[in-house]
């Protein structure tokens, strides 16, 4: 079996219980129908006049008046024909129901998920028997199976998976004017921020350009070999030729106590129709609601254009501990709201994670790692699992704190720090280096990250040159290089 077939089963019965409640109801109107066209016959049958049937006759006449056929012939019907209309009434809502798993599995291949399609149609079961009785779901699996075959490995862009970008991001900068108001921390935003208009220029540009949106986890894959160990290797991603697979980070969204009065957001919030938005506090102290950061802003592009995401994978979210997360001082363990914000926190986090957003450390502290202590990494840890990840739930990917990483080394990590972080869970480790860059070794995945920042825009243009236009991307409002 795939690792897709088990990992797919309880959305299939989630999606089967489903379907099974929309036949209930399609059957129960229909009985309502019935019982309402009845009363009808029976109560205005014998008062129809000649001049009332009249244009019913002609309608009958053009072919449209089956409806009235239907119901005047009912009654007449011995309990036989009446079986065989309804058993010819069950064959059209089968019918209908299989155009929608058809449509539904169409709808997988707009985000190049051809084994989820074709799995979904391979499962379903109809009165006479599966899928392989209905022509339709046949000639739609050897198409679904046609296109999937035209699949190239990493869209033909790449020849290994340590080729692929992962590009990371902080906190947007939703006000231009705040952020850069030339007090002591512009030219800190102005080196390690990104503007909103910019993030949805590159966005627009990298999807233009082919780019798709992965999972880390869609990187490797964990195999068992004949000893019983496992180990990873490179996964294959297979999409339609000239696709570029990448991967996409945030860090920190904390939305720090520094931050406040600086043009950011000020928390994540679930909004009316139950999606991921955020909060922005203004001068006059009054709060909006909106896309002020990259979360929702993606969401809704991904939302407009599916194909930028593979499976549905959005972006990786690095958090800390110390100041809270997604605007939430969860670090406070006595506050009044702890609970309360605990509860929103979980809540936002489900639903992003429904919407392929995952989570990663980012320690506790946000102290560089290779200067600290083996002892306060371990303290650190131990202290983001039990305030973060308790809320967050597990992760095994981490995000170490200003990119530095644990140890320099081109070979094995050898250090007690890394026998802390795997020993605490974590199998992706994740710094900051201008190109891509990966290691994958038995029993971890390390992999750098491309910042998208004013200093990387700025200073280092010439690194960016490969992703996009910058002369198109840098924001005006942006000042030029002060630091
Ligand atoms: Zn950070």
């Amino acid at each position: 079996m795939t690792e897709g077939h088990t990992a797919g089963k309880p959305k299939r019965r989630k999606k089967r219980t489903k379907r099974l409640s929309v036949i209930l109801l399609i059957e129960l109107l229909v009985l309502l129908i019935m019982a309402g066209s009845y009363f009808l016959i029976t109560k205005y049958g014998m008062n129809d006049g000649s001049s009332d049937k009249t244009p019913i006759n002609s309608e009958k006449n053009d072919g449209k008046g089956k409806n009235n056929d239907k119901q005047n012939t009912e009654e007449e019907l011995s309990p036989e024909e009446l079986e065989a209309l309804r058993e010819q009434e069950r064959l059209m809502r089968e019918i209908a129901e299989r155009d929608a798993l058809i449509e539904k599995a169409k709808k997988l291949t707009l985000s190049y998920d051809y084994d989820g399609a074709i799995e979904l149609i391979r499962s379903y079961q109809g009165k006479d028997g599966g899928y392989e009785v209905y022509p339709a779901l046949v000639s739609a699996l050897n198409e679904l199976e046609k296109e999937k075959a035209s699949l190239v490995l990493y869209g033909g862009s790449y020849t290994s998976v340590t080729q692929i970008n992962h590009i990371f991001f902080h906190s947007l900068i939703a006000d231009t004017s705040k952020a850069f108001d030339n007090d002591y921390d512009s030219v800190g935003y102005n080196m390690y921020m990104t503007t909103i208009d910019e993030f949805k220029k590159m966005m627009q540009s990298m999807y233009e350009d082919g780019y798709v949106l992965v999972s880390v986890h869609d990187l490797v894959k964990l195999v068992t070999d004949e000893n019983g160990n496992t180990k990873y290797v490179p996964a294959e991603i297979y999409l339609p030729a000239g696709k570029k697979p990448f991967v996409l980070s945030q860090d920190d969204v904390s939305y720090y106590e520094y931050m406040e009065g600086d043009g950011f957001a000020s928390r994540l919030v679930l909004d009316d129709d139950g999606k991921v938005t955020c909060e922005m506090i203004l001068d006059d102290g009054s709060v909006v609601r909106g896309a002020y950061d990259l979360i929702p802003i993606l969401d809704e592009f991904v939302e407009e254009h599916p194909d930028f995401s593979y499976k549905g994978a959005k972006g990786l979210i690095a958090l800390t501990g110390y100041e809270g997360v997604l605007g939430y001082r969860t670090n406070e363990l006595t506050s009044p709201t702890y609970e309360q914000d605990k509860e929103t926190v979980k809540e936002i986090v489900r639903v992003m994670k429904e919407n392929g957003w995952e989570f990663a450390s980012h320690s506790y502290y946000h102290r560089n790692l290779q200067e600290k202590s083996a002892a306060f990494l371990r303290d650190d840890t131990e202290r983001w699992k039990k305030e973060v990840e308790s809320i967050i739930g597990p992760t095994d990917v981490y995000v170490f704190p200003f990119g530095v990483d644990i140890e320099t080394t081109m070979d094995h990590y050898k250090s007690e720090k890394y026998a802390i972080l795997k020993e605490a869970g974590f199998n992706f480790f994740h710094g900051v280096y201008s190109k891509p860059w990966m290691h994958i070794k038995n029993d971890y995945v390390r992999m750098t990250r491309r910042p998208l920042d004013g200093q990387a825009m700025l200073e280092f243009p010439e690194r960016l040159a490969d992703l996009f236009d910058l002369n198109e991307i840098i924001d005006p409002a942006r000042p030029p290089k002060n630091w």
